[in-house]
């Protein structure tokens, strides 16, 4: 059946996203701040909208993939936004990555007024985004997570269930503290492998048939030869940003400190992804961190 869905947040990863509902079917309007964002959207067939509150007032469905957590309580709860002119029926999906108290507090405002949300953070990058393939985890109650569900099929190939409100965001930011801590562990061994006389690719095939096996080490190798496809063999081009990767420890380490959790070495991935970033490694790839831990970054 065909709804009419609105997006919000048309950029390198809402934009395909939004075309991929598009392409399904659906009427889809959109908005976003950038003129160049929203002409792509339209020619793509989507419709644009002429402010949030159209968009609200008019939606079954209204997903939104926007920077960080101040944008999405701006839209969902500030003056003229999504909470002001949704009906009570819409099912509203947030599939920006922001801190778990924000999506926790949108959603009970969302509660609030009848509506019901979920908070659906993915992971698989602008590939997974165009391809239709993303990750989803998400945070809501069951009903919200049954009704979002068909929407979230067509962007993605995974979709989990982590639990109540801000758990799709929990589980985005416990998965990639392990791995920027994994992605130093495995850099730091590569190095140390350097100064010992161990060739790298012989480290690769031992560790990764043994007890240092991990994504990090096996998918997504920090140094060319052992991986091809990773991208240490294209001078470290991203892939994910490592600015991108310390947005998320951020995320991590704000969770953390207002949990009451301790988290010894997410603290130090993100101080150490703090100094690659103004190191000049910000647009590089993440696990260009090796080079910095080399020296020469
Ligand atoms: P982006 O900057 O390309 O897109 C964000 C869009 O939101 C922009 O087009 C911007 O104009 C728009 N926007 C900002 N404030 C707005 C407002 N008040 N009203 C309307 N539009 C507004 O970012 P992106 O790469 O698409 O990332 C979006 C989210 O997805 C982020 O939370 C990011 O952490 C997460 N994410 C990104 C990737 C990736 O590989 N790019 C992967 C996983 C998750």
């Amino acid at each position: 059946m065909s709804s009419t869905v609105g997006f919000i947040g048309l950029g390198n990863m809402g934009g395909p996203m939004a075309l991929n509902l598009v392409k399904a079917g659906h009427r889809v309007l959109g908005f976003d701040l950038s003129e160049a964002a929203l002409e792509t959207f339209v020619s793509g067939g989507g419709e644009k909208a002429g402010s949030v509150g159209d968009l609200a007032a008019a939606s079954d469905v209204i997903v939104t993939m926007l920077p960080a957590g101040k944008h999405v309580r701006q839209i969902y709860q500030g003056e003229g936004g999504i909470l002001e002119s949704a009906r009570p029926d819409t099912v509203m999906i947030d599939s920006s990555t922001i801190d778990v108290d924000s999506a926790r507090v949108v959603s009970a405002a969302a509660l609030e007024k009848g509506m019901t949300m979920v908070d659906a953070p993915v992971s698989g990058g602008v590939a997974g985004a165009a391809a239709g393939a993303l990750t989803f985890m998400v945070g809501g109650p069951d009903d919200a997570f049954a009704a979002a569900k068909p929407f979230l099929d067509i962007m993605g190939k995974t979709i989990v269930h982590a639990g109540g409100a801000g758990n799709g965001q929990a589980a985005k930011i416990c998965n990639n503290m392990i791995l920027g801590i994994s992605m130093i562990g495995v850099s730091e061994a590569f190095v140390l492998a350097e100064k010992l006389g161990l060739d790298a690719q012989k480290l690769f095939d031992i560790s990764s048939t043994a007890s240092g096996q991990c994504w990090s080490l096996t998918s997504y190798c920090p140094v060319p030869g052992p991986v091809p496809g990773s991208p240490a063999n294209r001078d470290y081009q991203p892939g994910f940003a490592a600015a991108m990767m310390l947005k998320d420890l951020k995320l991590a380490q704000e969770a953390a400190s207002s949990a009451g959790a301790a988290t010894p070495l997410g603290a130090e991935a993100a101080s150490l992804y703090t100094l690659f970033c103004n190191s000049g490694g910000e647009v590089r790839d993440f696990s260009g961190i090796v080079q910095f831990l080399r020296g020469s970054s």
